[in-house]
């Protein structure tokens, strides 16, 4: 079974970056805003900021109250478009009930939109016009191209959620990659059957361990992107897991991510690829 440790495949990429910005000269700037204190949300800005730090982008970051309105971020927003410094702005999700999200992503100036998330970038990277795409499904990729003697050329891929930060743009990059793909979600009717025809599975459900060893064929490729707290109700302690119950699936599998130390890594990581790519191309567009 070949592990794909997200942890170490960002390091190397992480090196990556840092040369290239050494070759370029460039000093990639990148801007989080978090509005509230949703301990989930922390920890993931918290993560982000800190790769900034390590591979030294310049970083801004707005950490708005509870009780900010939509109209509150989006002056956040309409300044950060200006400032030269920023190549990449990010709004951590999920927001509070009351902020109109869609408005802040459309809000972002398309050439900041370091998340992929708004219209014309996604119609761009739908129409094939462009390969920049959400961080989360692209860290994927690279997690997969990184499986010594891999080919994703007719192989059965099943991606099971259909969010579009994760999902949708997923199902475009292995289609693109010439994999059959097959998209399942909460409404998918015998979820089984696929996952024995699958060689290759993406897991990004939020269902902690749904996918357990007896229900994959031997050889599968399988990815887990969930993050899932579970609680232990006689220590009263939570522990982290994903979508695939890893003990059972592991010896199934030809390779296997796991949670944590997996696709979190890999997003973190390529949310500074994106914010790099950015940064390049505002050099070429002066
Ligand atoms: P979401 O809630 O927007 O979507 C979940 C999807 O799973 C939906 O399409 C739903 O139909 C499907 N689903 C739920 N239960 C199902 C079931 N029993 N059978 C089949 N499909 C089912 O979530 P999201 O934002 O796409 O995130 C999914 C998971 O991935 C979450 O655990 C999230 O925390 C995690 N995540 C991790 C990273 C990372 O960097 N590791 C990044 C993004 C999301």
């Amino acid at each position: 079974m070949y592990l794909l440790e997200g942890k170490i495949i960002a390091q190397q990429e992480k090196k990556n970056i840092v040369d290239t910005m050494r070759d370029y000269g460039i000093t990639p700037g990148l801007a989080t805003i978090l509005v509230g204190d949703n301990p989930a949300s922390n920890v993931y800005v918290k993560a982000k900021i800190k790769a900034c730090e390590e591979v030294g982008f310049y970083g801004e970051h707005y950490n708005l109250d509870y009780s900010s309105t939509t109209e509150d971020v989006l002056a956040v927003i309409t300044s950060l478009n200006k400032n030269p410094e920023i190549h990449g702005i990010l709004v951590q999700s999920p927001p509070p009930p009351h902020i109109d999200m869609v408005r802040l992503v459309n809000a972002i100036d398309p050439l900041k939109d370091v998340d992929c998330f708004h219209p014309l970038n996604l119609g761009k990277f739908f129409s094939g016009q462009s390969d920049f795409a959400p961080c989360t499904p692209t860290g994927v990729i690279t997690m997969l191209d990184s499986i010594p003697n891999f080919s994703y050329e007719g192989k059965s891929a099943l991606i099971i959620g259909r969010s579009n930060i994760v999902g949708k743009p997923m199902a475009i990059l292995l289609t693109n990659r010439h994999a059959t793909v097959s998209l399942a979600h909460s409404r998918t009717k015998n979820l089984d059957i696929y996952l024995q025809k699958a060689d290759i599975i993406i897991a990004a459900t939020g269902q902690a361990e749904m996918i357990k060893g007896d229900m994959v064929k031997e050889g599968v490729v399988i990815i887990d992107v969930g993050i899932d707290r579970v609680l232990n109700p006689i220590t009263n302690k939570s522990r982290l897991v994903g979508d695939v119950e890893f003990e059972s699936v592991k010896d199934k599998a030809y390779a296997i991510s796991p949670v944590p130390g997996g696709v979190g890594p890999m997003t973190i990581v390529t949310l500074l690829s994106n914010t790099l790519k950015l940064a390049l191309q505002s050099i070429s567009l002066k």
